[in-house]
C-alpha cells in the first residue's frame, strides 16, 4: 500500500469508473486512483484527462511560478545540439549514439553513458 502513488488529477475521484469505487460494502466511495506507476505527466497522472485537468487548474500559476516566457528564444549553433542514435547500428558500434547540430548538421559521437546522462549537453545555456 505504501509504495502506491496517488493520481495528482484534481478531479480523478469524480470520474465514476468501477476501479475507483473502493471501501467496505455499504460505504463505498469513488476515490482518487492509486497505483504503483502511472504513464502520464512524468508518472503523476492516471490518464491524459487527469493530466489535462491538472494543467487547466494549476498550469497558469505553475508557468508564472517557474517563469513565463516573455521573449522568443532563438535556436543558434551554440544551443542546437540534440542527442540521437542510429537504431540500425549494432550495440558495440561506437557511432551508435551522437549529437547532431540542428543548424550546422555537424555530428559528434557520444558514449551510451553520455547519451543517457540527461545533464550531459554541448549546448550553452
Ligand atoms: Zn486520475
Amino acid at each position: 500500500m505504501s509504495n502506491l502513488k496517488l493520481c495528482q488529477g484534481p478531479d480523478c475521484h469524480t470520474y465514476t469508473t468501477k476501479d475507483r469505487l473502493k471501501g467496505m460494502k455499504g460505504s463505498k466511495t469513488y476515490q482518487t486512483r492509486r497505483r504503483s506507476s502511472f504513464y502520464y505527466g512524468n508518472g503523476n497522472f492516471c490518464s491524459f484527462r487527469c493530466y489535462n485537468d491538472w494543467f487547466n487548474t494549476y498550469g497558469d500559476r505553475a508557468i508564472d511560478h517557474f517563469g513565463r516566457t516573455t521573449e522568443p528564444k532563438h535556436l543558434t549553433e551554440d544551443n542546437a545540439w540534440q542527442k540521437t542514435y542510429d537504431w540500425r547500428a549494432s550495440a558495440d558500434d561506437s557511432h551508435r549514439y551522437f549529437f547532431v547540430n540542428g543548424i550546422t548538421k555537424e555530428r559528434r559521437s557520444l558514449t551510451e553513458e553520455q547519451y543517457r546522462d540527461s545533464n550531459y549537453t554541448l549546448n550553452e545555456r
